[in-house]
This record gives structure tokens, sequence and C-alpha cells, in this order.
């Protein structure tokens, strides 16, 4: 591919926008075209479930690059306009209003979708979820009518949007199926201390709870109907139980797909001249020495960064601790590695003081740490995972252990360094 061929991006959040850029500073030339079907710029989702959601976040901010970015950089943004086919064989992509686009490289950035819930009345009105700016504009507009208000799942996008509209005075229950709140991304003394402060606040959280049926009257939820046989009245009802990646494109084109369009550590898919990045790939990661999908902005930012230096035809393999924060009811939650369901933990601080932070070993490995309002520690321990510098459980829970001092002065971050032990670039 030269310098001149042109490249399109799929894709409308955070790893489109980022590749877009990390092309024009990767040197990139030719022609850049972002194709959406959302009706704006690339934008940021985190804010749709925190300060979007509660009304004191400007519309502009969602953006991940100010508007005029990208005509500045030469860069031509396709909103609105659906990507419907791949023919790889003649490098073109194939739009729902009959065009086709040529072009050297594709990135495919397509992300994920909300999953529907699995009942009878899943869409009718009242009915919400929380994936894209339509969904949070349609959940806004309904609240103010809204009394009584039914969250399904336990996981962050719930809990976060929970928090939020019981402050505006909404009487808030949260149905989890599991046995706990945060299942998958927090360690059960994390869950259980954001289950307590929900409960502070009026929060109804009913766990092992799993939603049969949605009860309507005249067309709109009235009530939510469990296993339990219970009947949760509800004039409005968010379901936030995960996402399916987007991968319809990639398969149809014959990409390799396995729960995600499956790419190597340069972001390269199975087939030449393509690529993929962020919450639709299967990719490997070196640090934790497994394949895996990710559904973050650090996973969105830094693969798509290695995927232009790909298309530019430099390699830079990804593998970086994964990274991601829930804000809820004032308290910031960082995560760095991947705890398991059922980690050995090392609990530093009080979690009634509202800052702790809980350090995941398999066996005596350190994997993973949460820390609730105690940044630094998430950032010594992200060091730590990055350089290979694993501290025991036995040093963690000492009384002394100072997790900054362990660090030699300038252990840098993955992304701060052109290689990363253990890969060939
Ligand atoms: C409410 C909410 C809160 C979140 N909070 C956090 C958080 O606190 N911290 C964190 O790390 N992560 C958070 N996330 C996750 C994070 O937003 C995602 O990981 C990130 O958006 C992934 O970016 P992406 O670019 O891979 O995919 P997406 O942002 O999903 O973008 C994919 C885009 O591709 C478009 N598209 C798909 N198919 C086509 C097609 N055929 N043609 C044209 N366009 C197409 C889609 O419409 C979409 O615009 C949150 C997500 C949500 C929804």
């Amino acid at each position: 591919m030269s310098n001149a061929d042109p490249i399109v991006i799929v894709g409308g959040g955070q790893a489109a926008g980022q590749l877009a850029d990390s092309l024009r500073r990767e040197g990139y030339g030719g022609a850049v075209t972002v194709l959406c079907d959302e009706p704006m710029p690339p934008y940021q989702r985190p804010h749709l479930s925190k300060l979007y959601l509660a009304g004191i976040l400007d519309h502009e901010k969602l953006l991940y690059r100010p508007r005029d970015f990208y005509a500045e950089r030469g860069i031509t943004v396709m909103s609105g306009r659906r990507a419907t086919r791949v023919d790889a064989a003649a490098r073109q992509l194939h739009l729902d209003d009959g065009s086709t686009l040529p072009y050297a490289g594709l990135a495919l950035c397509t992300g994920a979708v909300a999953r529907r819930l699995p009942v009878q009345d899943a869409d009718a009105s009242g009915v919400h979820c929380l994936r894209t700016l339509a969904d949070c504009e349609q959940l806004r507009a309904a609240l103010p009518a809204a009394t009584r208000v039914v969250c399904v799942g336990g996981g962050l996008i719930s809990l976060e949007a929970a928090g939020v509209m019981a402050a505006m005075g909404k009487h808030v229950t949260v149905l989890a199926a599991q046995h706990r709140v945060m299942e998958s991304a927090g360690t059960p003394e994390v869950a259980a201390f954001f289950a307590a402060e929900h409960q502070k606040r009026g929060i109804d959280i009913r766990t092992g709870c799993s939603v049969t049926g949605i009860d309507t009257e005249n067309g709109a939820v009235c009530a939510v109907l469990t296993a339990r046989g219970e009947r949760i009245p509800a004039d409005l009802v968010l379901v936030g139980i995960g996402v399916e990646p987007e991968v319809a494109l990639a398969q149809a084109a014959g990409l390799a797909c396995d729960n995600g369009i499956v790419v190597d550590e340069f972001a390269r898919t199975s087939v030449p001249s393509i690529v993929a990045a962020g919450d639709c790939t299967r990719h490997p990661n070196a640090i934790l020495g497994r394949s895996l999908r990710l559904e973050s902005v650090h996973n969105a930012v830094e693969q798509a960064k290695t995927a232009a230096a790909t298309l530019c035809g430099k390699q830079r393999a990804y593998a970086q601790a994964p990274w991601f924060w829930s804000d809820q009811l004032g308290f910031r939650l960082q995560i760095v590695g991947l705890a398991g369901r059922e980690p050995r933990t090392v609990l530093r601080g009080d979690p009634a003081s509202g800052s702790f932070a809980v350090w995941c070993f398999e066996g005596e490995r350190l994997v993973a740490c949460q820390s609730v309002n105690r940044p630094r520690e998430y950032m010594a321990c992200r060091r730590m995972l990055e350089n290979d510098l694993l501290p025991t459980p036995a040093e963690v829970a000492h009384p002394r252990f100072d997790p900054e001092a362990r660090l030699p002065r300038k252990a840098p971050l993955a992304f701060q360094r052109r290689s990363v032990p253990g890969v060939v670039a």
C-alpha cells in the first residue's frame, strides 16, 4: 500500500476516532474516510451512563475530537451512513445508499451492540438500553415522567445509571441475575462495597433475580416479572445485560470471528489489508498470556494506535495490561488487570473510609488491582504488571508495603515504550 492509497475506517467510537488521528500522526498522507451509521463524528460513550445522563455535560463534550479536527487533517467523516458489505477481493466497501468506497486498507471498528432481554415485550414503550447517544437521549426524555425505575443487570453500566437516576429522586430497583452485583468485573470486596453504597441511597438491589417477563398496559411497560414470582411495578426499565460484538460485516466478508473479529497482536484480521480494533475484536494479550475480547476505552484507543501503525507498514505490537474505570455515587473505581471470578485477594485500606484497594492474585502471582478512590495505588499496580515487577501476597499484605517505593524510578507504562517484554515486534 502506498502513502497515497485510500484507507476507510468503519466505526464512530473511540477506536475509529483514534485510528484516524493515529494514521496522520504516523505520517499517512493518503485519503482517510471514517464511515459511521450514527449521526455525529466519533464520540465517547462512557459519559452516557454518567455526566451526560445526569444532564450536566454538554453534547459537544461527548466528541472524541472536536468537529473541525478531521477537516483540518484532511480526514473525511461520513456520518449517518452504514456499511452493508465488504468485497475483500475487489477491495470495495458497499454502503446503504447503494454507493461503494474503494479502499487499499480497511479498518473495522464496529464496536458492539446492547444485548436485548430475551423475553416477550422487551421492546415495549418504556424499556430502554444504553449504548448509543440516541439511546441516552430517549432515556433522558423519558425520565421526567418516570417515578419507578427498574435496572435489569448488575454490571457497571446498570449500576452507574441506577446511581444517577436515584440522585434524580427516582425509586430505583436493580435486578441482577448473578448472586452478587459486578460479578464479571468486580471482586467480592468491591461488589459488596458498591452494593452497600447503593443501598444507603435507597436503591433496592436484588441479586439472584432473573427477569422472566415485562408486563405492559396499553403497550407501555408497567411491571417487571422475575423468576421468583415477583412483580415489580415500573414505568421505566433500563436493560443493561451486556453487549454482543458487532461482527456482521466481518463475518459476511469471510473474516475469522470467534466472539469478536479475530486479530493478532498487530490488529491484523485473517484477511490481508483489513485490520480491526476496539470492542469488536478478539485479540492476544502477551501480558495476560491469552486471547480475549475487551470492552473498554483503553483497549479501543491503544489497539487503534497499533492498527494505524500496521496500516502504515510499521509493526508495533499491542500488549498492555487492560484497565478501565467506573464512576458510581461519587466514587471512582479503577481496575487494572483481570481478576477472574474467585481471586486470592489482599485488602488494603478500609472500605468504610471510602478509599481502599483490593490486590488480586492467582496463587502467588499478582494479576489485578481494583481500587476505590486510590489512584496512586492503581497506577503503581499498573506499572508493576507492565514491567513484570510482581509482589507476592505476603509482601502486599505487609503493613509497611509501599507500592510506589517498590518501583524503580522510571518503570514505564507499555504505551510509553516501543517494545514489550515477551513480544517480538
Ligand atoms: C454507557 C456506557 C458507559 C461506559 N463506560 C465506560 C467506562 O467508564 N470506562 C471504560 O473503559 N469503558 C466504558 N464503556 C465502554 C466503552 O465506551 C467502549 O469500550 C468503547 O466505546 C469501544 O469503542 P469502539 O470504538 O470499539 O466501539 P463503539 O464505541 O461501539 O463504536 C462502534 C461504532 O461503529 C458503528 N458501526 C457498527 N457497524 C457499522 C456499520 N456496518 N456501518 C457504519 N457504522 C457502523 C456503530 O454505530 C458505532 O458508532 C462504556 C460504554 C457504554 C455504552
